[in-house]
């Protein structure tokens, strides 16, 4: 079962320049970029309380972060759910018969193993699991 919200993930085209709302307009700190190959993605957290604004910029044509954005333009993308086990939370969910875009565990941004569950299993929400796996 999930603890708390990890982040709420928003599609940009570029993250510099969307970053300006949060640093200039809301006052947020960016909290560095980082690229994540295997997603054929850049992400930039912006921390608030416990809960993070990941702004998430494809790198490549066929990431399937362009592809949300060539379809629905920039703006919200998917919320993310902190777990204690984020391999056993996709098993769990399989043996439940829920449909996911990950059938197993794979290392996101910042020592992190994610899911994610398809939107058609969670009313249109895209929704990532994500376990911390600490620093180091
Ligand atoms: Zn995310």
């Amino acid at each position: 079962m999930p603890q708390k919200i990890s982040h709420i993930g928003i599609a940009v085209h570029d993250i510099e320049e969307a970053a300006k709302f949060y640093t200039e307009v809301l006052g947020l700190e960016l909290g560095g970029v980082e690229e994540v190959p295997d997603q054929k993605v850049k992400v930039a957290f912006l921390p608030i309380g416990e809960v993070r604004i990941e702004l998430v910029q494809p790198t490549s044509p066929d990431s399937p972060v362009a592809k949300f954005l060539e379809k629905s333009g920039p703006g919200f993308h998917h919320i993310a759910y902190q777990v204690e086990d984020t391999g056993a939370e996709v098993e769990r969910m399989l043996g439940d018969g829920v449909r996911m875009v990950d059938q197993k565990p794979r290392g996101g941004a910042h020592n992190t193993r994610i899911a994610f569950v398809h939107p058609k299993a969670s009313g249109g929400v895209l929704t990532e699991l994500v376990q911390e796996m600490g620093h180091g």
